[in-house]
């Protein structure tokens, strides 16, 4: 079992690759994102209390996402290990995580970080609103999303790179070559922080 992050820009595939992940592992996928659009559907107070930052691109406010994630880790699918993905986002939202794990006594194994270029990201995303219908995939909205994580996001990898955590993976190519080069980055992080 393995507690892991999957930090990676809008439009990176992260969805797809964390299901691979978490199959091969038998761990629990959480994806914030998912879980503010399932609420906002379903126009739970949560949801509702959501709806104007996503739909603006902009980040739900700490508070309110951070209760929400602590929540979740406490069910019990999540208890021996999970893969976060879209969590942290802030160095707020990193000092909150690092305090819900050692109440619990636990430890985070590897902080994943698919990389892919901006321009490559954009033309995905504008393909992926006209299938999927979401509404924060319009090119402003993009936009947007695209350069909060790039504000937000290198202080969060400097923290876990810091806490040699961080192993980074190229974004570029087909579905499955990806995850063969997200599977071999794994192997080797995992492997070397196994105990002797
Ligand atoms: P993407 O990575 O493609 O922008 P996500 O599905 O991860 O999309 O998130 C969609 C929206 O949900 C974000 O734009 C933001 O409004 C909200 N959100 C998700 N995760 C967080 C988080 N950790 N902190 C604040 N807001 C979040």
């Amino acid at each position: 079992m393995i507690r892991m992050l999957l930090i990676g820009p809008p439009g990176a595939g992260k969805g797809t690759q964390a299901s691979r992940i978490t199959e091969k592992h038998g761990i629990v996928a959480i994806s914030t994102g998912d879980i503010f659009r399932q609420n906002v559907k379903n126009r739970t107070p949560l949801g509702q209390a959501a709806e104007s930052y996503i739909n603006a691109g902009k980040f739900v406010p700490d508070q309110i996402t951070n209760d929400m994630v602590r929540d979740r880790l406490e069910q019990s699918d999540a208890r021996d290990g999970f893969l976060l993905d879209g969590y942290p986002r802030t160095a707020a939202q990193v000092a909150f995580l690092d305090e819900i794990l050692a109440d619990k006594g636990h430890q985070l194994d590897v902080v994943l970080q698919i990389v892919v270029d901006p321009e490559e990201l954009v033309h995905r995303l504008l393909k992926r609103a006209v299938s999927e219908n979401r509404t924060d995939d319009t090119a402003e909205v993009i936009r947007e999303r695209m350069a909060l994580y790039f504000e937000q996001t290198t202080s969060v990898t400097a923290l876990y790179g810091q806490r040699g955590l961080l192993t980074e993976v190229e974004g570029i190519g087909d579905v499955s070559d990806v995850a063969q080069r997200v599977s071999t980055a794994l192997d080797v992080k995992l492997g070397a922080s196994l105990p002797l």
